[in-house]
């Protein structure tokens, strides 16, 4: 078995976050470092290390996690302009391996730069 990862801690409870959604299969809390004024993490409860981990039998999960990011989004007021990111391995600047996206906002995008 992997080791627990954080995120999992944060899922069982052992953990506090701030979370602002949860349901059967994901959680939504806030990031504890915001690298923006809104900076939210949407995680699965399954404790799928990294998107290319993934397998076929993950792909509704994956959409219902699209689904809740939007939902969530429009919740809280920032359906116009927010960005998700998932970092995908170490090289990428992933440091938790539990896949999760960042749903990031209020942030003055530059409209063109994906970095
Ligand atoms: P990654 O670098 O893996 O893409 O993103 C991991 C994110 O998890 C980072 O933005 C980091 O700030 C956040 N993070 C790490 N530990 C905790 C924690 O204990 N609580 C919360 N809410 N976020 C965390």
């Amino acid at each position: 078995m992997p080791e627990e990862t954080i995120f999992t801690k944060i899922i069982n409870g052992d953990i506090p976050s701030k979370k602002v959604f949860e349901d059967d299969q994901c959680i939504c809390i806030h990031d504890v470092s915001p690298q923006a004024p809104v900076h939210l993490l949407m995680i699965p409860r399954k404790p799928i290390p990294r998107l290319v981990d993934a397998s076929p039998e993950d792909k509704a999960l994956l959409g219902h996690l699209m689904i809740k990011i939007g939902e969530v989004a429009r919740d809280l007021g920032i359906g116009d302009a927010f960005r998700v990111i998932m970092n995908n391995g170490a090289n990428a600047g992933q440091t938790v391996f539990h896949l999760h996206f960042h749903i990031v906002a209020g942030a003055n995008f530059d409209e063109h730069k994906m970095v």
